[in-house]
């Protein structure tokens, strides 16, 4: 019997993790180190907020997840009104995958790992204790717990399982990576309100050149390769795919959106909904949610464990909640238009 059985190795699952060493804890998987195997489709932009959250955990980036190049703004394009502005940002640019290895490298010995683990069924037993079915290799095991983390991400099979009426928005992220054409590699923002209320972004890595949206479900991939065509006119080189890549991400659309779980089962990260409406930025909610919990469990499981994770996590929900008021800004055509015309916080470029 396990004290907690955490679900997902993502930033939020490994650092709680890692947080966790005194209790009988095992984390399960389905990512394996072996090239080709699932990877987290994602922009790999550590964003300030992320920044400071290793800050507090005196951790320092490794040079082996940083790519090249390093970008100092951000090129914002608005397809509809035609006008582009350029802005200063903080951001770090990371392979993804190597970010997650090395966050699951942290994790002490003592913490039971499975990966390449999918998790397929998860039930709650008469006594209270859970039973996670964990298929490997083409077997299945059965694992109990006292608690269960949902740290799985947007899909999160926990969510569904204990909470299945919580329905979150969410998109469709497309991304594709080609090899890198253009004269100077750049970071760009897109909003294109022809193709989704949500936006897309390209981003350069390591001599490859990745392009990506979130889109509504319909029609989806047919509003990727629109967009594709419009920016080619712009400018964009996009050539042969040499990979394409699509995931759900998650889009709180108010407060009720937020779960945090209850009797015994926790959600963190994406799983409970923590991320940003107007920038899809998840990395930070994921480091801040999974510390919040892990000073949240106790010895042994009590509903206090729930009260506290709820109020410790008000700050994160509170901010994430106002970044909605930002999106009006970002994504109604009128305001945004006024808002780039007015060159508030944009850069001048000299050529
Ligand atoms: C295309 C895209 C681009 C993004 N770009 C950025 C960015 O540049 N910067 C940023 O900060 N955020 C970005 N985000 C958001 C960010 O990726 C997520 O919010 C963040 O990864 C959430 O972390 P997490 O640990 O909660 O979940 P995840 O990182 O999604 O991790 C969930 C883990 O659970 C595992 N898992 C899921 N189901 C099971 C199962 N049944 N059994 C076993 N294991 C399971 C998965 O393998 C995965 O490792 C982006 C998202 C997308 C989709």
């Amino acid at each position: 019997m396990f004290d907690v059985i955490i679900i997902g190795l993502g930033p939020a699952g490994s650092t709680l993790a890692r947080l966790l060493s005194d209790k009988k804890v095992l984390c399960v998987d389905k990512k394996t180190s072996v090239p080709g195997g699932f990877e987290k489709p994602c922009g790999g932009l550590l964003a300030p907020d992320a920044q400071k959250a290793l800050a507090r955990f005196e951790l320092t980036l490794p040079k082996s997840v940083l790519v090249d190049p390093q970008l100092f703004s951000v090129r914002t394009l608005d397809l509809a009104s035609g006008l582009t502005r350029h802005y200063q940002r903080f951001y770090v640019n990371m392979d993804r995958n190597k970010f997650d290895r090395w966050l699951i490298s942290l994790i002490p010995p003592q913490v039971e790992r499975l990966e390449g683990a999918r998790v397929t069924k998860l039930a709650r037993q008469a006594d209270g204790t859970f039973a996670v079915t964990i298929c490997q290799d083409g077997r299945e095991r059965t694992e109990y717990a006292k608690r269960l983390v949902g740290a799985d991400g947007a899909d999160s099979l926990v969510r569904r399982t204990f909470f299945p009426k919580h329905q979150v928005r969410w998109y469709v992220a497309v991304q594709q990576w080609f090899k890198e054409a253009h004269e100077s590699p750049f970071y760009s923002c897109i909003f294109d309100p022809s193709q989704t209320d949500c936006y897309s972004w390209s981003v350069s890595k390591d001599g490859y050149f990745i392009f990506g949206g979130a889109y509504p479900p319909d029609g989806c991939r047919a509003r990727f390769e629109r967009q594709k065509e419009a920016l080619s006119k712009e400018g964009f080189r996009f050539g042969k795919a040499v990979k394409t890549e699509a995931c759900r991400v998650l889009r709180p659309a108010g407060w009720k959106d937020f779960c945090l779980g209850e009797k015994g089962v926790f959600l963190i990260g994406e799983a409970a909904g923590f991320i940003s409406p107007s920038s899809l930025e998840g990395i930070s909610s994921a480091f801040i949610s999974a510390r919040r919990l892990a000073a949240s469990l106790e010895e042994e499981p009590s509903p206090r464990e729930h009260c506290r994770y709820a109020r410790d996590c008000l700050g994160l929900r509170l901010k994430l909640w106002l970044k909605l008021f930002k999106c009006p800004f970002l994504y109604m055509p009128f305001l945004r238009k006024w808002v780039m015309k007015s060159g508030i916080n944009s850069i001048g470029i000299i050529r």
